[in-house]
């Protein structure tokens, strides 16, 4: 409602913001969230809310008229297809130098995302995040964080048999015949629900390939965890399809927030203006970066620190896939879900997720992600030309990411006699290096914040997302992003309310 004023609002619902939401409206605030991305909560013409990775249409991407895939190519064929530009969920975010997928909709990026839900190992928290406190982290707010998310492990002995996961045991096996160590990664799906998928006694969904636009059963999104509860306060409203534009001090106090309303294709249907005490920025890193920059360089918080923009990186992913003798079958039914991974972080700098490649027919490959220690960082910055903020990421600077993928893959290519696939990100291209899905940075907590998240120079705003770490977090970002809004709400409810 346009002219309204509002204790608490919050930029975005993904993790930082749900945990922001959940946690004030617990202690009695009332807050109001705003989020460009549709509900999600509909189902389509097919009976289904989300649309299949095999098959992507309109609901599949964020305004665009052709699909992005990750995998852009098979056999060397380009395999994208035209779809009506619709607010999809999945945004393919083009920079000059990368892609950056994001999801939009109530739920952020879980709505896209694997679901893989992993603690960083304690000795690699220091580099990280290094003014948080680890006892406190890994005490309090990492179990904290597990525990709301939902996040369990695969059946150990269930994965030795079942057919849609034949794939990461091929990916185990060849890891420990070249003396690298599997492990096991944990997922916010619901195994049990996975195992029913795979006897074929409920609908499928992993098992069916569902994952980039969407699962429709298994997965346990913020849709099923923190934004129940939130709305179970009673003190939250969510409001989809509002993009929020500008936010400047208001001058009886707190801060004038600007919103765009959206219809489904996109058009800009009313401007809202509303007056909030608090604003928290969680827009995920991209979108937070973007705003505060736009708003620090055109004179709306002029007194930012300079340090916003900074600090970004792509969490070093970087894809490949390789290709297996006949006698390593990956299977024609992969479950879309991940579930393990290649350790080589220490001496290596790459942590490989053994990918699903699940496209319906035998293809003998073998794909990972792989997350890598790579250590350049990149700067959003306000172009005045284009009125758009631009990235400094150069595609070059993939190349420390694809040297550490091949301390684990050259290995393995060596002991197997196999080869990389050159057919899937492109004609003769190995490397899937024009991407990232774990945008990082941009409003780094203890620089262009306080050490809690409070930005520097405006009382009452505060970045509470991906944007307050600095560009990589040795492993899936979420569990970490999730944890460390725990922690900072925590002590802005206890001190600034
Ligand atoms: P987000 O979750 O990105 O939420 C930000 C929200 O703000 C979005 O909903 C967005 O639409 C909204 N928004 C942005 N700008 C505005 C604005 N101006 N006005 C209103 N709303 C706005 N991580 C893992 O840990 N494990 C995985 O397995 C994994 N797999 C991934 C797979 C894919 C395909 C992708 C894209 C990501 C994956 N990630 C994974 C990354 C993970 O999803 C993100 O790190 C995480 O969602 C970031 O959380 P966040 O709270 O910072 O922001």
């Amino acid at each position: 409602q346009s002219g309204t004023h509002v204790p608490v609002l919050v930029i975005g619902t993904g993790y930082g913001g749900s945990v922001a939401a959940l946690r004030l409206a617990q202690a009695g605030v009332d807050v109001q969230m705003v989020e460009m991305g549709m509900a999600w909560d509909t189902p389509g013409a097919d009976g289904k809310i989300f649309a299949n990775t095999t098959n992507p249409d309109a609901r599949s991407y964020w305004l665009r008229t052709k699909t992005k895939q990750p995998l852009s190519n098979f056999l060397g064929f380009p395999i994208d297809r035209d779809i009506p530009r619709y607010t999809g969920i999945l945004d393919a975010e083009e920079f000059a130098g990368i892609i950056v997928y994001q999801g939009r909709g109530v739920g952020g990026g879980s709505l896209v995302n694997g679901g893989m839900a992993v603690t960083p190992k304690r000795e690699n928290f220091g580099a990280i995040l290094p003014t948080v406190n680890a006892d406190e982290m890994y005490n309090t707010y990492y179990p904290r964080a597990n525990a709301e998310l939902g996040v369990g492990l695969v059946d150990p002995a269930w994965f030795d048999t079942v057919d849609c996961y034949q794939y990461a045991r091929v990916g185990r096996k060849q890891a420990q015949r070249s003396g690298f160590p599997f492990v096991f990664v944990p997922d916010v799906y619901d195994w049990d629900y996975m195992k029913q998928e795979a006897a074929g006694t409920v609908p499928k969904s992993a098992v069916a390939g569902e994952i980039l636009y969407g699962n429709n059963y298994g997965k346990k999104s913020l849709q099923k965890t923190y934004i129940p509860k939130l709305m179970a306060t009673g003190r939250v409203t969510i409001s989809p399809l509002h993009k929020v534009t500008s936010v400047s001090p208001a001058s009886g106090g707190g801060y004038t927030v600007l919103i765009d309303q959206l219809n489904t294709t996109g058009d800009v249907t009313t401007t809202k203006s509303v007056t909030a005490d608090r604003v928290f920025f969680a827009a995920g890193s991209v979108g937070t970066s973007k705003l505060l920059t736009m708003l620090k360089a055109t004179g709306k918080l002029p007194n930012l620190s300079n340090e916003i923009g900074k600090g970004w990186g792509d969490n070093g992913n970087v894809m490949v896939g390789r290709a297996n003798w006949w006698w390593d079958a990956t299977g024609a039914v992969q479950a879309s879900i991940p579930c393990g991974g290649i350790d080589n972080w220490a001496a290596g700098g790459a942590f490989a997720e053994v990918a699903p490649l699940p496209t319906g027919i035998e293809t003998y490959a073998s794909f990972y992600l792989s997350i890598t220690k790579n250590p350049n960082r990149a700067e959003f910055s306000w172009n005045p030309t284009t009125s758009k903020v631009d990235l400094s990421w150069q595609t070059a600077w993939k190349q420390p990411s694809i040297d550490m993928a091949k301390t684990i893959f050259d290995k393995i290519n060596a002991t197997e006699a196999t080869i990389y696939r050159t057919d899937l990100f492109g004609v003769n291209k190995t490397w899937g290096d024009h991407l990232t899905y774990h945008p990082l940075g941009g409003a780094v907590l203890n620089r262009a914040t306080d050490n809690y998240g409070r930005l520097l120079g405006y009382p009452g705003l505060y970045a509470i997302d991906g944007s307050l770490i600095p560009g990589n977090t040795s492993v899936n970002p979420f569990v970490t992003i999730t944890a460390l809004a725990e922690r900072n709400i925590e002590k802005i409810i206890a001190t600034d309310l």
